[in-house]
């Protein structure tokens, strides 16, 4: 008879601020969940921007969960040390032809993009608030794509998601145990059309945050996702790039976001919900779940 298999959780912080107080939320519920399932509850630092997180800024993030009670089984995997499971799983789709280098800089793309709403087109953008990729690079012959290349700055890798959607040639399910925004809950279809060609990799950083958590989850075995509500639509890109590179599909629990008085989702920069701000103040890590609205107790949320 085989023993069961022990559940893995992660809790997948960037430190690129402060840790506010949607973050607590996150890592409370995520850490309660995993530890009333007896499963084991793993930390990763998403910091593949390498601008935008520091040292420092990590250093702080992991006092501050230590403060809040939250402790992690194994060594965080920092993906900056990872870059190369980045580019091998990049290179899986780079061989089947699903993804294409893309050449218009961040004011093309938007210049282009006026210039279309201009004339009156409606610009489709992906559910993240991003809007589709205008350049037609997807329907360049291999050797007009090889020739550019040599010639112009490549910004982007996109993944072309019409083919790769082609490519796995049936619909993708996922189960959503928790909700989504608009309440879904469930087995769900994944709606990957509703995005287009997604950054697969920048030419400053060879993956994106959509590969590098979709490799990360499958290496480090990754059972339960738990995570903001805002990444539900998400798990539809993510559910694709599983199917493209043989990747096992965990199960989802999106939760509610912690919202500010204009029912807004916090921000990093949002200095006065910070945990440094209020431990500064006096709040205690007690006070905080109190304030998050979770039971102050050890059952579940
Ligand atoms: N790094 C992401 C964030 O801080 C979380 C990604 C995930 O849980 O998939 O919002």
């Amino acid at each position: 008879m085989s023993s069961p298999v022990q559940p893995v959780f992660r809790f997948a912080p960037s430190p690129n601020g402060a840790l506010h107080l949607g973050h607590a939320y996150a890592a409370i519920v995520n850490h309660r969940m995993a530890r009333e399932m007896g499963a084991k509850f793993l930390l990763r630092i998403e910091d593949i921007d390498r601008v935008r997180c520091t040292p420092l800024l990590e250093e702080q993030m992991l006092d501050d969960l230590s403060w809040l009670g939250i402790d992690w089984d194994e060594e965080p995997r920092r993906q900056s040390d990872h870059f190369g499971d980045y580019e091998s799983a990049l290179s899986v789709l780079v061989d089947a032809e699903l993804v294409y280098p893309a050449f218009l800089s961040r004011r093309e793309i938007r210049q282009c993009i006026d210039h279309k709403q201009a004339q009156g087109s409606h610009w489709p953008c992906d559910p993240d608030g991003s809007p589709h990729y205008p350049g037609d690079e997807r329907n360049w012959t291999k050797i007009d794509l090889q020739e550019a290349c040599h010639s112009q700055p490549i910004h982007s890798l996109r993944l072309n998601m019409s083919k790769a959607i082609a490519h796995v040639g049936r619909p993708l399910v996922f189960d959503e145990t928790g909700r989504g925004p608009n309440g879904e809950t469930g087995k769900q279809e994944a709606n990957s059309r509703q995005w287009g060609d997604v950054v697969i990799a920048r030419s400053d950083t060879p993956t994106s945050y959509h590969l590098s958590a979709v490799v990360d989850d499958a290496l480090q075995g990754i059972t339960h996702v738990v995570r903001g509500s805002d990444l539900f639509h998400a798990t539809s890109v993510h559910r694709v790039l599983q199917d493209l590179l043989g990747f096992p599909t965990p199960t989802y629990y999106h939760h509610q976001l912690v919202l500010d008085s204009h029912g807004r989702k916090l921000s990093k920069s949002a200095g006065d919900t910070s945990l440094r701000a209020l431990r500064l103040a006096g709040v205690t890590a007690h006070d905080v779940i109190r304030m998050i609205g979770l039971d102050t107790g050890e059952r579940q949320p």
